[in-house]
């Protein structure tokens, strides 16, 4: 399936991983999508987590996709105008399971990439579910990746676990562009930083990989309130922006 970048519509297909569940991949896959489509760049979303998809909620997308003219799927739109494609828009309910074994959730995934209608993107951001299992390898070896993003963060236990998708992604000649470290710290109104969960560990993650920093993220507790809430592309902050910009320069290299 995997086809060369001149064949495709998309330029880019840029895999967010992380070793381990809660430290913020889906919502940094988010903001990264927020921050490049106010930058201008054409951006889609293709929430790779199956079983626990996160991205059509945290974007309030409502409703299911349709079929396109040409027979392929419609993925639904944000407000901000990024394309969406989430498990989550096929279920009746929002809350209810996707029990599947390892080989469906592979051949939803290879689905969502070539059933869809994206039209032409600058960036497509697939956002994985945590650790080495089935889905990220299926992303790795059937979609045409150019590039992992990895987030982390400060805790030693999100290191050490980092480490093994970083190993995962060498084995299958991936190429890590970047390391992100979410929950770096938190800042209070008066501008002191806090480190909560820790020292920062950019420099390791950055010599572990070989890849620059792209993003040392705080903790806000605002976001919880607009990502339950559909508001996500309402969130402005210059972490964001600037883990944007350094995203586009590095694959621009
Ligand atoms: P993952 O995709 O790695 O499992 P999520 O993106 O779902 O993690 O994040 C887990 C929870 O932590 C979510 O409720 C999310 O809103 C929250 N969260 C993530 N990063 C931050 C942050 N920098 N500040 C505040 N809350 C955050």
């Amino acid at each position: 399936m995997a086809n060369s970048a001149a064949d495709r519509k998309i330029k880019q297909v840029i895999a967010i991983m992380s070793g381990k569940g809660g430290v913020g991949k889906s919502l940094v896959t988010g903001l990264l999508a927020v921050s490049l489509r106010r930058q201008g760049q054409r951006v889609g979303v293709l929430d790779g987590d199956i079983t626990g998809p996160s991205i059509a909620r945290m974007f309030g997308t409502k409703g299911q996709p349709t079929k396109s003219p040409n027979g392929g799927i419609e993925p639904l739109v944000s407000k901000g105008g990024i394309k969406i494609m989430s498990m989550n828009m096929f279920l009746e309910r929002e809350s209810d399971p996707v029990v599947w074994r390892g080989p469906m959730v592979s051949s939803a995934i290879k689905q969502f990439y070539s059933d869809v209608d994206w039209g032409e993107l600058d960036y497509l951001l697939v956002d994985l579910p945590p650790g080495t299992s089935d889905a990220p390898m299926t992303v790795m070896q059937a979609l045409p990746v150019d590039g992992v993003v990895i987030v982390s963060s400060p805790q030693m236990l999100a290191t050490m676990i980092v480490m093994k998708c970083i190993n995962m992604v060498r084995q299958l000649k991936g190429l890590i562009v970047g390391v992100v470290e979410n929950m770096a710290y938190f800042e209070t109104p008066n501008g002191e930083r806090y480190e909560i969960f820790g020292p920062s560990n950019g420099t390791e993650l950055v010599s572990m990989t070989g890849a620059p920093l792209l993003g040392h993220l705080p903790i806000d507790p605002s976001l919880t309130t607009l990502c339950d809430s559909g508001r996500v592309e309402e969130y402005y902050a210059e972490a964001y922006e600037e883990l944007a910009g350094n995203f586009v320069n590095t694959l621009k290299i």
